[in-house]
């Protein structure tokens, strides 16, 4: 890995621009290498129609490191493929895209680990490796689509890491992602999930795009919240709905709210009446799943009986929810289950999801 070399596929038009005029060459170019790099391009010399004399220059300034699939598999339930990537410099993270009747989406992940500890998740079990570039953000989309032929017309930000724990680079990947002359995905077929952050929320909000915003709150009172998730100690539930409803106003998006259901952890009567009361008349949509396993947690999902006693007191309180479709199921693509490591996903190719 030659750290000399500079990452051309984190630039935007604009850069790519400025960078052809500081090599003494003409802007138009920039056009034709965003092209290339947005169909993938794995080398240069695919460059075709850029002369050799400026591929030969690009090679001595930047990087291509496409991502190389290490391992994908296939639901047979569904079709849903798991991606693992083998990055640039041999961390590895893994991308899922699922098939719906409006298209394919692509889940993406954000960072190599994640440090926010989150007591149910797959993903923060090594903790933080790093913070993954706009162009290996990018990359997930544009070879997962290579790979399986499938046209991405949407993306989440729910695989492995927190999304605003990287702030600066999602952005950048944001903007690459829905350039018109690139991936062309808007913002309105993009969701970004977050543990709740709640400054970077608020950092969000204030640029006003039309995103779709995912918070994941799992528990409604603070004492459950913070066991679950250490993230909840800074402000608490409070600061949090304070900031999604700055959110609200600033971009007129409606937040949903992740809520996995956790069987005698935050899926008590108890619990549903404090929902009802955190919820209620606001503008929110509460999207209900049962817990996925993760063999080194604890934790296991809801039963029956509880999720029926649960969801009637959301319906009789009124709450704007639905049951989230699980996909992937014999992949271990779900929700939490998503890790950076090739070794830890091995054992889970037998056992499937419980
Ligand atoms: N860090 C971001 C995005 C990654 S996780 C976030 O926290 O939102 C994507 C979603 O999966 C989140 O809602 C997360 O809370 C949820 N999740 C994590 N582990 C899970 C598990 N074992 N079962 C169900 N959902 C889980």
């Amino acid at each position: 890995m030659n750290e000399m070399l500079a990452d051309i596929k984190s630039m935007t038009p604009t850069e790519l621009r400025a960078e052809m005029l500081l090599l003494g060459e003409r802007e138009f170019h920039a056009g034709q290498i965003f092209a290339w790099l947005t169909r993938g391009a794995r080398d240069f010399d695919e460059m075709t129609d850029l002369s050799r004399a400026l591929r030969e220059k690009l090679k001595t300034r930047y990087y291509l490191a496409p991502p190389e699939p290490e391992r994908r598999r296939e639901s047979r339930l569904d079709g849903t493929i798991k991606y693992l990537w083998r990055l640039r410099d041999g961390e590895r993270v893994e991308s899922v895209v699922m098939s719906y009747r409006h298209g394919n989406t692509i889940c993406v992940s954000s960072q190599a680990g994640c440090r926010m500890g989150c007591a149910f998740c797959a993903s923060a079990l090594g903790g933080l490796s790093r913070n993954l570039t706009p162009s290996e953000l990018l990359d997930q989309v544009i070879f997962s689509e290579k790979d399986c032929g499938k046209k991405i017309s949407n993306i989440v930000l729910m695989g492995i890491g927190e999304p605003l724990d990287n702030y600066d680079n999602v952005l950048r990947f944001l903007e690459l992602a829905s350039h018109a002359d690139g991936m062309n995905i808007g913002m309105r077929h993009i969701s970004l999930s977050t543990c709740g952050l709640t400054e970077k929320v608020d950092k969000l909000g204030d640029l006003g795009l039309q995103l779709t915003l995912s918070v994941s709150l799992h528990a409604p009172d603070d004492l459950t919240r913070t066991r679950l998730m250490p993230v909840n100690k800074t402000g608490g539930v409070a600061a949090l709905m304070a900031s999604c409803r700055r959110y609200f106003e600033k971009t007129g998006r409606r937040i949903s709210f992740e809520y996995a259901l956790i069987d005698g952890v935050n899926d008590t009567i108890r619990h549903a009446r404090e929902l009802c009361r955190l919820l209620r008349g606001a503008p929110w949509h509460l999207n209900l799943i049962l817990l996925n396993n993760v063999a080194e947690r604890e934790l296991r999902p809801s039963s029956k009986e509880s999720v029926a006693a649960f969801t009637k007191i959301l319906t009789d309180g009124h709450v704007n929810f639905t049951f989230r479709r699980r996909l992937g199921a014999d992949i271990d693509a779900a929700c939490g289950q998503l890790r950076r490591s090739r070794i830890l996903s091995a054992p889970s190719e037998r056992s499937g999801q419980g």
